[in-house]
């Protein structure tokens, strides 16, 4: 296994830069989820480290090694993307093979490296079969095995799970998360989808315009977001006031320590309760307004409160939430230690 560093890392396209002065460690054998909207160079980030690319700039190292000149099948890396084609003529353990036998490992190496990424994918008794006769997430396994199989230092996984519906990509979540600790691979996945990077990662980082805006453990990211837009992109957030703007009138509001005049605050709709009537409680934040909408979503009931024109929104357990109607005046509270400082604004 092995540590990943991209140093000063640029890469353009014509005049478009995919990639703008990023550097970033992946920790050995840690889980790093890489997230950031649709163009922000999350792909183009893995075809750098993978070696598809040349760069306009910049330096990655793998373990103890300067790989930018090294070419990609000498970079020891394993790959999955979305559109992961298994070859369909050829039987689940030719499909895993594939690369031993591309490097010539020898035939009983070679079924032994088969069997040991099938039963590690829980397929053992599949190697016979085609990929048709599997379904979309047994392929999905063998695709994973094929890329393991090689023992590389370094797994590279692009939006694996998005082609599956919502089950059963949450089993593949479980299973890759398993399967990512048994072997200790050091592995860099990309995803559009945020709570899966928070459920997934070690560490994620957020990618905006080709250049990598905040980056750490899940949790403290999502604690303490760098500015706006990443507050926003990972979770939800009520922006209680923007740089240089005013907080909402009325109600009461305490102002965290750190805050300035350059600071926003947010505040995060599960950290915030629903009353209706105004809380006595002392130290608390609050501020009423006009429940504008309830929606149930089963375990959750989501509110959306309107107040001079902006829309906050809580989220509770609905059966915490009182008895309260869309068009009733209600009172939003948070304790003031939820009110987040964003320093970038
Ligand atoms: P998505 O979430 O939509 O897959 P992404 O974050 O993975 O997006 P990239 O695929 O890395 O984004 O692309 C980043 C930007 O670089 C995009 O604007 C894309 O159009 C551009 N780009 C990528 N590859 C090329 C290329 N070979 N030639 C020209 N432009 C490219």
């Amino acid at each position: 296994m092995a540590e990943v560093r991209v140093e000063h890392v640029t890469k353009t396209f014509g005049d478009f830069r995919a990639l703008d002065d990023v550097t970033m460690d992946f920790p050995d054998g840690g889980f790093f989820g890489l997230l950031g909207p649709s163009g922000s160079g999350k792909t183009t980030l893995l075809r750098a480290i993978a070696g598809f690319l040349f760069l306009d700039a910049g330096r990655i190292r793998i373990g103890a090694d300067w790989v930018e000149d090294v070419p990609v099948e000498k970079r020891e890396i394993g790959m999955m993307f979305q559109s992961y084609a298994l070859f369909p003529n050829m039987t689940v353990a030719d499909n895993v093979g594939f690369g031993l036998r591309v490097r010539r490992v020898g035939a009983a190496e070679e079924r032994r490296r088969i069997g040991e990424a099938l039963d590690l994918v829980r397929l053992g008794d599949f190697g016979d079969r085609k990929p048709h006769q599997l379904s979309g997430g047994q392929r999905q396994r063998v695709a994973l095995a094929r890329a393991i199989v090689t023992n590389p230092r370094v797994l590279l996984l692009d939006e694996p799970l998005s082609a599956l519906d919502k089950a059963l990509r949450v089993d593949m979540q479980i299973e890759l998360k398993r399967i990512q600790r048994e072997i200790g691979i050091t592995t860099i996945f990309v995803t559009h989808d945020q709570e899966e990077a928070l459920a997934l990662s070690d560490k994620i980082g957020i990618l905006k315009d080709g250049r990598m805006i905040q980056a750490g453990p899940p949790r403290e990211v999502y604690r303490n977001p760098i500015d706006i837009f990443a507050a926003e992109f990972l979770g939800e957030a009520n922006i209680l006031r923007r740089p240089g703007g005013s907080l909402p009138s009325g109600g009461v509001i305490h102002l965290p320590a750190t805050a300035t005049d350059a600071s926003a605050l947010a505040v995060r709709p599960e950290n915030m309760t629903l009353s209706a009537t105004e809380p006595a409680a002392d130290g608390l934040s609050k501020m009423s307004g006009i429940l504008a909408q309830r929606v149930f979503s089963g375990a959750l009931g989501i509110c959306l409160v309107e107040r001079d024109g902006n829309v906050v929104k809580v989220i509770a357990r609905d059966e915490d939430l009182p008895d309260i109607a869309e068009g009733d005046t209600v009172w939003i509270s948070w304790k003031p230690e939820h009110t987040i400082v964003i320093p970038g604004g």
